[in-house]
């Protein structure tokens, strides 16, 4: 039996209105999906939130392809309308800080921003549960941000840190750029421990001859970014310690060139050659010797403190999980907040 005419006509009505509001959101998905594999900015926020791409995902297959056609005339309006809600939604995702993205989203739902998902659900959400939010995550230390020259891309980060580090323990790590040796790569810093450069000085001194060095003091950002590449088997590099297991980042290392013709001069004077396994790599063994092995660590928590007071790291020195976690989240280029060292740094 046919359906009344009026009750056919809502009937109708209502079933445009809805694919349209169906074809509306495939569109604007669609649009932030591929925007999402896209890299987001210079400094590498990526929208790689496993969350936000299960629900792109789950919304795109529960619309399929069988919607027909699409109203026109005012809904483009009304499709732009939605287009820059979601732009705004986007914009207030960006971020690492789940609480600074769920009052970004209040804000937008207070000021009438958003018009089209449910204001009420989003103010519960950003209330009471607000790591459902899904924020982006920035990869910071990848290869993508950092290239395969370890070290150079991450300078300006390195230079904060040092400068903090030099600030809390002025004598731990002095400059050896005032001895014959040179360090031909600047990818670690002309830096070692007082008593190392000494020693250092005293073999280049017997062998009159100046020390070419490859490596000297190594950042955690250059030893993470090692560790990382490691993992992913990318720029070569299968294997590397995690941070802080080095010698390189404590000044009591250097990798040089000629390490034949130096070995015997520098053992003489304290520096172990490490061997075979590599033999461009000599620790420096003898006394006075500082466990520094914190210091760098507990500086970086101290930088990223300064530049995130809602998400502070305990200021200990011990490299957990939660400090790697926020080292690989770190701008290469430094943080907005910090000194960069110069003299400090060895240069
Ligand atoms: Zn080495």
């Amino acid at each position: 039996m046919p359906e009344p005419e009026h009750l056919r006509t809502t009937t109708d009505e209502t079933s445009r209105e809805r694919e349209l509001i169906f074809k509306e959101r495939e569109l604007a998905l669609k649009e932030k999906e591929v925007e999402a594999k896209i890299k987001y900015d210079q400094r590498g926020l990526w929208f790689t939130s496993p969350i936000l791409l299960g629900f792109i995902t789950a919304i795109s297959g529960l619309i399929g392809t069988g919607i027909g056609a699409v109203l026109q005339g005012n809904s483009n309006l009304n499709l732009e309308r939605k287009k820059f809600e979601f732009t705004q939604i986007q914009k207030a995702l960006e971020t690492t800080d789940t609480k600074e993205a769920a009052k970004r989203l209040v804000f937008l739902v207070d000021i009438g921003v958003i018009q089209s998902l449910d204001g009420q659900r989003i103010r519960e959400i950003a209330k009471n549960e607000p790591q459902k939010i899904p924020t982006a995550t920035v990869s910071g230390l990848t290869p993508e941000i950092t290239g395969c020259n370890v070290g150079e891309k991450v300078r300006g980060l390195d230079r904060q840190i040092i400068f903090i580090m030099q600030r809390e323990n002025p004598t731990s790590l002095v400059s050896f750029i005032d001895i014959d040796a040179e360090l031909n790569k600047n990818s670690t810093f002309p830096l070692l421990q007082p008593a190392a450069k000494k020693a250092l000085a005293q073999a280049i001194r017997k062998r009159t001859k100046k020390l070419i060095i490859n490596a000297a003091y190594r950042s955690i950002t250059s030893q993470l970014l090692l560790h990382n590449y490691s993992k992913q088997e990318q720029c070569g590099i299968i294997i590397a310690a995690i941070p802080g297991k080095s010698n390189h980042q404590t000044g009591l290392a250097i990798d040089i060139e000629d390490f034949t013709g130096w070995r015997s001069y520098l053992e003489a004077e304290g520096w172990r050659w490490l061997g075979p396994v590599d033999p461009v790599h000599f620790d420096f063994v003898g006394s006075r010797i500082s466990d520094i092995k914190e210091l760098p660590i507990k500086s970086f928590q101290k930088l990223w403190n300064l530049n995130n007071p809602e998400d502070k790291l305990p200021e200990n020195g011990i490299y957990d999980s939660e400090t790697e976690k926020r080292l690989n989240q770190a701008p290469p280029d430094g943080f907005p907040k910090g000194e960069k060292c110069s003299i400090e740094c060895g240069f």
